[in-house]
C-alpha cells in the first residue's frame, strides 16, 4: 500500500476519534437520518470542496458534483439527486456554484478533443452558443474565460427553475429558492450572482432574463 493510501485510512480514524472527543454521540445522531437545509450543485473540481466552503458539517448539505456544475435535464443521476433533495428532504435552497478557472469551461472555450469527456463538454459549448454574442465581445481572454463561467452557472440556474421538479415545488407553494454562486480559487471567496429564484419569482422574467 502507498504511503497516501495508508495515510487516508489514518486520517479517517483521527477524524472519527476528533469527532466523538467532541461529541460521544456524534455518529449516532447521525445514523438517526439527515434533514439539510441545503442541496449543493458544484464542480468535480478537488479545490471546490462543498462543505468546507460554506463550514457545513455533515448532514447539514446534500451535494451533487460534476464537471462545470452542470444541470443537463436528461442527466438521471442529477435528475434523481434533485428530486430527491426536494420532494423527500425539502431542501430550502439549492445553490449552483462554479468557479473561476474551472477546466470543464476552459475546455468548452477550444476545440481540442480529449476524449469521453468531449460529449459532456457539448453541454457547456451550447451555453456558449447561446450567449457568443456577448462572449466574443470580450477581447481579452482571461476576462472572456471568468464571464464565461459565471454566465454558465447563471445558465444552470434557469435550467434549474425550469425542471418539472422545481416547477412543481413552486406550484405547490414549496418554500425553495435557487441561487448561482461562482468560487475564487485565488481567494476563497464566493460570489452570489444575482439570480436568486424562488415561488414568488415571475417565471416569465426567468425565460426572458438576459445577463
Ligand atoms: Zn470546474
Amino acid at each position: 500500500m502507498t504511503d497516501f493510501y495508508k495515510k487516508i485510512i489514518e486520517n479517517n480514524k483521527k477524524w472519527v476519534e476528533n469527532k466523538l472527543a467532541i461529541s460521544p454521540d456524534y455518529f449516532k445522531n447521525l445514523a438517526e437520518g439527515q434533514n439539510p437545509p441545503l442541496l449543493w450543485i458544484g464542480c468535480s473540481d478537488s479545490r471546490v470542496p462543498a462543505n468546507e466552503i460554506i463550514g457545513a458539517e455533515p448532514g447539514e448539505v446534500f451535494v451533487h458534483r460534476n464537471i462545470a456544475n452542470m444541470v443537463v435535464h436528461s442527466d438521471m443521476n442529477m435528475l434523481s439527486v434533485l428530486d430527491y433533495a426536494v420532494n423527500a428532504l425539502k431542501v430550502k435552497h439549492v445553490i449552483v456554484c462554479g468557479h473561476y478557472g474551472c477546466g470543464g469551461v476552459k475546455a468548452a472555450m477550444g476545440n481540442t478533443s480529449i476524449g469521453i469527456i468531449d460529449n459532456w463538454i457539448r453541454h457547456i459549448k451550447d451555453t456558449y452558443r447561446f450567449h457568443q454574442h456577448e462572449l466574443d465581445a470580450i477581447e481579452d481572454e482571461k476576462e472572456r474565460f471568468n464571464k464565461f463561467v459565471e454566465i454558465n452557472v447563471k445558465e444552470q440556474v434557469m435550467d434549474l427553475a425550469k425542471t418539472s421538479i422545481v416547477q412543481n415545488a413552486w406550484k405547490n407553494g414549496q418554500e425553495l429558492s435557487l441561487h448561482g454562486w461562482v468560487y475564487g480559487l485565488n481567494d476563497g471567496y464566493v460570489t452570489d450572482l444575482g439570480v436568486n429564484f424562488s415561488c414568488d419569482t415571475d417565471l416569465d422574467d426567468v425565460y426572458q432574463l438576459k445577463f
